[in-house]
């Protein structure tokens, strides 16, 4: 079995894996990074892609020199590679890059052939970005989720039973950026198919941490839809993919209609090209979409099944370590028998300590990167928390008239496929601390934004980063 000191061999090929940084009392600490739920760093296999390119960069598709041509035969590879990751069938499907999940989901919320009385079903468990597009414009239907976070499945066959024969789309995480919980996506399509519904996988978080197969259009368990975001699978250059059934595409005007997207046009006529073309307006991102398939293909090479044991043993050993620390809760899953049912996110909270402040002493006194709040998915997080109406309805009325200091939350510790078992002492350490009330800073709250800054402290961005 792989030992989870030993990180994958991936962790020498992240862009800045011993990055040093600056703490409050001056010393610095190798970076660690435990915020990979929201943005994973850069992978060198992709930054090199962006190397290699670059010298030939040249418009696609129209252009007739060299580099144009070469660069149009790296995008429409770009296109394949990523179909391959996810296992489509790149003779009826699609893969329409975009700049990221959340533009994926509001596309197909546009493209997709929906009748006037049907409803979009969802879950409680989203990311607002596979929430709020559908609520845009289809009546929509939230799934439960159980009192531990996991999917209520019977509320979901109830749903499934209630709106038979008039569903648009059933559209689910197919892992929670909160919880880290996995779905049973493949069961979930098979329900779907059988009530007259396409589904979609929001894979935003499940692909950098679990094989993705779509499988044939005509398995029962086949995904219709599959959306990805290139950040937060190690290649953050700007783009996201959307893969889906060609003809659902071929059959209407783009949402965003312009240059790229036609065959001819005329003063009175518009003729629309093929997919992706059509779906993809004005000049694309093929830095970002090459990036995205050279950071697939790396993962591809060292085999998702490898992250994911990975993955599994790390949580394991950071859930075992971080329940010893005095005053912590973990919310969702932490018996060790079932933590194959996550994906490695452990949303958490200290006792008397605002998740907030943590966050900001983690950042500043122990160089760990989290992420604290609701982690754009307010109403999972309410249901994690166990907030009764009353206390939801308080902070939610502060919140809107500006003063964020109550609003609740929790710590987020998410790993990558190069996280390390040291990452896990670091945080560890920090907490133990932290519940010790052994901190040096003085932390201020901004009640504007809810954050916690050290008083009299000066970050020295400068000597880092900065662009003038
Ligand atoms: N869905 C899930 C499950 C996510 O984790 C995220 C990003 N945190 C998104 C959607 C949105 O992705 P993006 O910000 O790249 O559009």
């Amino acid at each position: 079995m792989h030992n989870p000191a030993q990180p994958l061999d991936l962790r020498q090929r992240i862009v800045g894996h011993d990055q040093l940084v600056p703490l409050l009392d001056g010393s610095l600490v190798s970076y660690v990074n435990l915020d990979n739920a929201a943005s994973t760093p850069a992978l060198q296999d992709a930054m090199d892609a962006v190397t290699r390119l670059l010298p030939y960069y040249a418009s696609v598709h129209r252009g007739t020199g060299f580099k144009s041509r070469l660069c149009t035969v790296a995008y429409d590879q770009a296109h394949e590679i990523i179909g391959h990751f996810v296992g489509a069938d790149l003779r009826t499907n699609t893969v329409i890059f975009g700049k990221n999940t959340t533009e994926a989901i509001n596309k197909l919320s546009f493209r997709l052939p929906a009748q006037p009385d049907q409803v979009i079903i969802t879950t409680q468990l989203e990311h607002h970005s596979n929430d709020l597009p559908w609520r845009a414009r289809f009546p929509v239907v939230h799934v439960r989720a159980l009192p531990d976070g996991r999917l209520d499945e019977d509320d979901f066959d109830r749903a499934l039973a209630s709106y038979a024969g008039q569903i648009a789309l059933v559209a689910v995480t197919g892992a929670s950026n909160v919880s880290g919980f996995i779905q049973p996506i493949h069961r979930l399509a098979a329900k779907a198919h059988a009530a007259g519904a396409r589904i979609l996988v929001d894979a935003a978080q499940l692909a950098p941490h679990r094989r993705v197969d779509m499988r044939p259009d005509n398995d029962p368990e086949h995904l219709d839809f599959v959306v990805l975001s290139a950040h937060k699978m190690y290649a953050p250059f700007g783009a996201g993919a959307l893969i889906g059934p060609k003809d659902v595409f071929l059959h209407s005007a783009p949402e965003y209609p312009g240059g790229g997207t036609v065959d001819v046009v005329t003063l009175d006529e518009v003729h629309w090209a093929g997919v992706p073309d059509r779906e993809e307006a004005g000049s694309p991102n093929v830095v970002g979409a090459v990036a995205m398939a050279a950071a697939a293909q790396a993962l591809a090479k060292v085999g998702m099944d490898a992250v994911a044991a990975h993955e599994q043993e790390l949580l394991a050993y950071a859930i075992e370590r971080m329940l010893a620390v005095p005053g912590i809760q973990i919310y969702g899953e932490t018996d060790p028998a079932r933590l194959d049912e996550k994906v490695g996110v452990i949303p958490f909270n200290l006792t008397g300590v605002s998740h907030f402040l943590l966050a900001a002493i983690l950042g500043y006194e122990g160089g760990i990167g989290v992420r604290s709040g609701c982690f754009c998915a307010h109403p999972y997080v309410v249901h994690l928390l166990q907030l009764d109406e009353h206390s939801a309805h308080t902070w939610r009325d502060q919140l809107l008239s500006g003063d964020k200091s109550h609003m609740p939350g929790m710590v987020r510790a998410s790993f990558g496929c190069y996280s390390h078992a040291d990452d896990i002492d670091r945080l560890v350490a920090m907490l133990q601390r932290v519940a010790a009330g052994d901190y040096q800073g003085d932390y201020r709250l901004n009640r504007a934004t809810g954050e916690y800054l050290p008083a009299n402290y000066v970050e020295p961005l400068a000597e880092y980063f900065l662009l003038r």
